[in-house]
């Protein structure tokens, strides 16, 4: 008997011509995470199964729950077809499911891929079942809302397995290629960086830092979030810049209430720049429609308007509550609420514009003279590279 895994890849089942590609990417993003273990993926008509040395299940069955691409993954036994073998492994993960108190209803579901084996998918059922009822003490069939089921499928081999397990879904990271996501220690952006890597993005990210008016505290924050987020997207690099001149010439120049979205403007000019040096095809930030003043439509307008790049915006639409949910789920949300001040607080005015008019903040952004000192921020930022396993 053979212990492997059966990995489910959802929404790439939908993929055609291009089906391929993204298996080639999924398969290369696991082996990746899995590296320095003797396992190794194989796609056998259209299944994806992780084999070899199946011992260290903690890494393995963490790497499979984390990876994009992946929606259920299962333990599952390798047997050969025979009806024997079939009923004593199938009676393992029963008493199994049973001890750990899955419930007392079962029922047994079997996938007879090779039209050779004598025995239809039903017959096989049938036997199993009866095998495991005359075993395990007071459980019952129930085909209709089963507490835990056995699943046998019938291949090169007979494959039999238990309880699924969920995966983050989405697409494979890479499958999209790469957006620059501008990373605050705030509690949205990780969640948007995590939901545009679940669709295929790989992420740069950059974090403007305004030293020493933001602690170091602040920017270690901001790292530890990049290190939670590359568990999903299996490494990534944190661009540090250095936003203190930028915002020592705001003070200075520009009109208070006019403060906020011209900083956001700098802040996109600098990520547009970064992006193209690093061949990212899109910025993403963690903004959500009205939650402040510098969300409204005017002002999202305006802060856009500022790159040539498409600005992902994957929270346009969510709620909070849903933003703080999705936080915790990826463990993030208790790092974002740490009490370090961003660069944007400290400099906020009381009253900041809410529908400003984009002309006239053109003209007040180009009065700054700011684009020496915004190249020279981008051109100084440090890189950071993070890789969680
Ligand atoms: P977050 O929780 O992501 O900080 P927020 O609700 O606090 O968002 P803002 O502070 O207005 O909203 O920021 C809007 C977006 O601008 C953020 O989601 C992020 O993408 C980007 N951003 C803000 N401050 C920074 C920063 N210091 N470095 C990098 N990106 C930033
Ligand atoms: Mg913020």
């Amino acid at each position: 008997m053979e212990v492997l895994y059966l990995i489910k890849i959802g929404e790439l089942t939908l993929k055609k011509g291009n089906r391929a590609a993204f298996e080639k990417q999924l398969k290369f993003n696991i082996k990746r995470k899995l590296s320095g273990t003797d396992t190794r993926i194989t796609i056998r008509k259209g299944r994806f199964f992780l084999e070899g040395n199946t011992d260290d299940k903690k890494r393995i069955e963490h790497t499979l729950a984390t990876t994009p691409g992946i929606i259920g993954f299962t333990v599952a036994y390798r047997v050969s077809k025979d009806m024997n073998a079939i009923r004593r492994t199938a009676l393992s993960i029963g008493k199994e499911l049973t001890e750990t108190g899955k419930g007392n209803t079962f029922k047994i579901e079997s996938r007879r891929a090779d039209k050779s084996f004598p025995l239809t998918s039903y017959e096989i059922s049938a036997a199993v079942g009866e095998f495991l009822l005359d075993s395990i003490p007071d459980i019952t069939v129930d085909v209709h809302n089963p507490r835990w089921i056995v699943s046998i499928e019938i291949r090169d081999y007979a494959y039999i397995y238990g309880a699924e397990n969920k995966g983050v879904g989405g697409l494979p990271v890479g499958s999209a290629g790469k957006g620059m996501l501008l990373l605050s220690g705030g509690i949205d952006s990780p969640v948007a960086g995590y939901l545009m890597a679940k669709r295929g993005l790989r992420l740069d990210t950059v974090y403007f830092h305004a030293y020493p008016y933001t602690s170091d505290e602040a920017l270690e924050k901001v790292k530890t979030l990049a290190e939670k987020l590359s568990l999903f997207t299996g490494g990534l690099n944190l661009f540090v810049v250095p936003f203190t001149d930028f915002q020592l010439l705001l003070n200075k120049k520009a009109r208070e209430e006019e403060i906020t979205l011209l900083m956001r403007a700098g802040m996109v000019i600098i990520a547009d720049i970064l992006a193209k040096k690093r061949n990212a095809g899109c910025l993403i930030t963690g903004e959500s429609l009205s939650q402040v003043a510098s969300q409204t439509m005017e002002s999202i307008s305006y802060t856009g308007s500022n790159t040539s790049l498409p600005v992902f915006r994957p929270l346009i639409g969510m709620d909070k509550e849903w933003i703080i949910r999705t936080g915790k789920s990826i463990d993030t949300y208790e790092t974002s609420i740490l009490p370090f001040e961003d660069c944007c607080t400290i400099f906020s005015p009381k009253h900041p514009l809410v529908k400003p008019d984009r002309n006239k903040l053109n003209e007040s952004f180009i009065r700054l003279d700011a684009q020496s000192v915004l190249e020279e921020a981008a051109l100084k930022s440090e890189r950071f590279f993070f890789r969680q396993s």
